[in-house]
């Protein structure tokens, strides 16, 4: 798989988090002005991502990489990047980036967790994720199901 570096501008911020999840590796800038964060993406060779149009030609004018988010919601939007970029619509946590920090998480033990998670998580999940970075610890809860939702919905998308 080809490893593809994204920068994604203060709209995207949830975007920014999905991608990661899928594995991708996306910076993510809150307040910086156009010219800045096409420098930015110029010279830490990323894929700039933005919803603004303005600003996407600007980029291409200036030979930087950039995409176009013009989705209505993040399906729609992931379908049209794993098409234009081909990566999987599928979460692999082995592969998957902390959402908040965009660092490699890793797979712990949940004797090395169990006081920093509700009890009722750790007597319903056993598989556990953690990140190096900021420490935020993930498991596959009752949220997955909203995720696979939403990617099954991207797959299909993507088929049409
Ligand atoms: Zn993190």
């Amino acid at each position: 798989m080809k490893k593809l570096r994204f920068l994604a501008d203060g709209m995207l911020g949830k975007l920014t988090r999905w991608l990661r999840m899928l594995g991708q590796d996306v910076e993510y800038v809150v307040a910086m002005e156009d010219k800045a964060l096409i420098q930015k993406a110029k010279g830490t060779n990323r894929i700039l991502l933005t919803r603004d149009l303005q600003l996407f030609q600007r980029a291409i004018a200036r030979g930087v990489e950039a995409f176009l988010i013009e989705g209505t919601d993040e399906a729609e939007n992931l379908a049209s990047l794993a098409e234009r970029f081909k990566f999987e619509l599928e979460i692999d946590l082995k592969i998957s980036r902390c959402p908040k920090c965009n660092t490699r998480i890793r797979s712990v033990r949940k004797d090395n967790v169990i006081d920093k998670i509700p009890e009722t998580t750790s007597t319903h999940y056993n598989e556990f994720w953690e990140c190096p970075n900021c420490k935020q610890i993930y498991w596959q809860g009752a949220h997955w199901k909203r995720i696979e939702k939403t990617l099954r919905k991207a797959r299909k998308a993507l088929k049409t």
